[in-house]
């Protein structure tokens, strides 16, 4: 591993401008270096960059994954990388115009350094595939996109957390959208208010007889926005809530959402009585899917016994947020979720530790070691 390599690289791909949905500078950036190390690669209709590393000569036929998303949240146009500290101590921040973009361009600094470092020195590895995806951070675009063949390996290490080396995302929730219409009737509040239906005491009744918040080990419930209203004067007619549910465990969200949509209903229903109503006033969109991977997989024993070889302590945890690893696990590719090393994302505090970064390569160097070992599809 060369340690101002990886500072280079991603100090050259924090400045490279990414949004989600505009990722083609990055995705060009990524494929010049393919082309440098002479890989093979090709990028899809989605604009996810697919990279092959053969594996070494004497090892088994299983592929392993190695993925990280091009886009960054907002504001990241022009970001300007701040080194502070020196030696193994150097932590990289942005100026506090912008977010750092360390999610996830940490987690591609970690994958081009670890595979360069691979190939300079002949290490032992299984065929690599690199997965560089589109547009995780809006909708998991890029990894809905992929072809079946690019998704067709053993097992997919996706690096995209926050947090200290040693963290395992197996288990991630299920994730559904909820956009409730409520729906009123209009009159002017000072003179007709007893022919009117407020739709804004009627959300707030919905929203009072639901639970919300942490409502088990499995599952929260959230109400993130309410819109509605036009004047003081008058009864409003519409109000718009839009809610989300999450949990581990499918059966309860699946009772959680059965319990919004009778909620929903009734009190419609009762304020409405003998007049037409609106078809369908909840749409749900399922974002995510949980998954869970096999105590017993082969992939997480090797992949903790590599954690240990580098003196990094693994400790498998679930996650309640959602990533690509959702989506590969659902197209029929299992794997978790390690930390990228980065902090506070999303934020303009976001940092990452060029320390951090280092041991992130020599662990996943050391996962090529073990994975070459034996063949770790369940
Ligand atoms: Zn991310």
């Amino acid at each position: 591993m060369q340690t101002e390599r990886l500072l280079e690289t991603f100090l050259a791909m924090v400045q490279i401008d990414s949004p989600s949905g505009d990722e083609g500078a990055m995705a060009a950036y990524l494929i010049a270096w393919a082309k440098r190390l002479g890989l093979d690669w090709h990028q899809d209709a989605t604009g996810n960059v697919v990279v092959n590393v053969p594996g070494c000569e004497s090892t088994h036929s299983d592929c392993l994954v190695l993925s990280g998303h091009m886009d960054v949240v907002p504001p990241c146009s022009g970001v300007k990388p701040v080194v502070t500290g020196s030696g193994s101590d150097r932590v990289i921040h942005s100026d506090n115009t912008t977010v750092l973009g360390a999610d996830d361009k940490a987690g591609l600094a970690v994958i081009l350094e670890a595979v360069e470092t691979a190939l300079e020195e002949k290490l032992a590895r299984p065929a690599l595939r690199l997965l560089f995806t589109v547009e995780e951070e809006t909708s998991m675009a890029g990894a809905r996109g992929l072809s079946d063949a690019d998704l067709d390996a053993q097992f997919a290490i996706t690096f995209d957390h926050t947090g200290r080396q040693g963290v395992i995302i197996h288990q991630a929730p299920s994730y559904r959208k909820l956009r409730i219409q409520v729906p009123g009737i209009s009159v002017h509040a000072g003179i007709a208010p007893e022919k009117g239906i407020n739709a804004i005491t009627l959300a707030a009744r919905m929203i009072h007889q639901l639970p919300w918040g942490r409502l088990d080990a499995d599952t929260t419930a959230n109400v993130g926005t309410v819109h509605g209203g036009k004047a003081t004067n008058i009864v409003p007619d519409a109000v718009v809530i839009e809610a989300e549910l999450r949990s581990h465990n499918i059966q309860r969200l699946d009772s959680l959402q059965s319990q919004v949509l009778e909620t929903v209903r009734d009190v419609i229903q009762e304020a409405f009585t003998g007049r037409d109503l609106l078809e369908n006033p909840i749409e749900i969109t399922e974002i995510f899917t949980a998954y869970s991977i096999e105590p017993s997989h082969p992939a997480l024993h090797l992949l903790e016994k590599a954690m240990r070889v580098v003196g990094v302590e693994p400790q498998r945890i679930r996650s309640n947020g959602g990533s690509d690893n959702n989506i590969f696990f659902h197209r029929g590719l299992p794997g978790v979720v390690l930390t990228a090393g980065y902090q506070e994302p999303h934020s303009l505090k976001e940092k990452v530790a060029l320390a951090e970064l280092e041991t992130a390569v020599k662990m996943t160097c050391q996962v090529f070691r073990e994975f070459s070992q034996s063949p770790f599809g369940a």
